[in-house]
Formats: C-alpha cells, structure tokens, sequence
C-alpha cells in the first residue's frame, strides 16, 4: 500500500479523492483542481502542494500548464 496524503485538518484521504467542501486546508479539492483561474473551464489542472497546504492549513495548489481560457474573453454568441 503506497503511503497515503491525509488532510491534517479533517483527516479526508486526498490519495482517494476525498476532500471536505468547507475545510480550508482541503481548499476544495483532493489532490488535484481544475484550474484556478477559469473554475476549470480550459481543462487543466492544479496539483497540491502537499507541504505548503499542511504547514499553512489552507489548500495550496500548483499549477501545472498555462490556463487556455485565459487568452479573452470568449467569443460571443
Ligand atoms: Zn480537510
Ligand atoms: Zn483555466
């Protein structure tokens, strides 16, 4: 069994996807988020920063690609 990441906070199983929606360390996520700036929207995603999130009891997330929603607005109808 590979070594399991816990919130410290709640104690949700971030390896298993779970996170606790009004838990600040969780930060709305397990061990990945859609991206940031766009709510997901562009289809990338945010990964934990692990350390940070348990040191500062506030989910910290590392972004892995450039948000493709963030070139403007979209087009309009
Ligand atoms: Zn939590
Ligand atoms: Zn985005």
């Amino acid at each position: 069994m590979a070594h399991e990441e816990r919130c410290h906070s709640c104690d949700a199983n971030w390896t298993q996807g779970a996170f606790t929606a009004d838990c600040k360390e969780c930060g709305g996520g397990a061990m990945e988020i859609g991206c940031v700036f766009c709510q997901g929207e562009c289809n990338s995603v945010w990964i934990r920063a692990i350390d940070d999130s348990h040191f500062r009891r506030v989910g910290h997330w590392v972004q892995t690609g450039p948000c493709g929603a963030e070139k403007g607005p979209k087009p309009g109808p």
